[in-house]
């Protein structure tokens, strides 16, 4: 458990923000930064932030959950595509279930991911919801 803490804190910052990365040779951005474009196997690659801006690409309900997620039952985990490109996969939050629609605008917000341990040790990171912001 002790262990998990230095590598929690140094993907605090890239949970909090959203980041990608865009290829040098044909300009496609993917979803996280890799050392080889994917698309063109390009290793001229460089970081950008995302907007955190998308759509609801497509979405499943579910209703159970891996440990730590329980207390969300049921919930949806939807394919969002960013308006940068990259489609990602999180959790769609702040909505009823029912509601949730494909080619909903969405956005990126911080949340709490889970609870885990003993300790109760919390751990944030991004999730979407019903766009709000202009
Ligand atoms: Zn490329």
């Amino acid at each position: 458990m002790a262990l998990q803490l230095p590598r929690e804190w140094r993907r605090r910052a890239e949970r909090y923000r959203l980041f990608g990365g865009r290829c040098l040779g044909c300009g496609r951005i993917s979803p996280s930064l890799r050392p080889i474009c994917p698309a063109c196997q390009d290793d001229r690659m460089e970081e950008v932030e995302l907007s955190g801006r998308g759509e609801v690409y497509s979405f499943a309900v579910m209703y159970k959950a891996p440990e730590g997620f329980e207390q969300d039952i049921p919930y949806v985990v939807a394919l969002v595509k960013l308006e940068e490109g990259p489609v990602i996969t999180a959790q769609i939050t702040d909505v009823a279930v029912d509601d949730v629609r494909v080619g909903m605008p969405v956005e990126s917000v911080l949340r709490q991911w889970r609870q885990h341990g003993p300790d109760g040790h919390i751990v944030y990171g991004y999730k979407f919801r019903p766009a709000q912001r202009p």
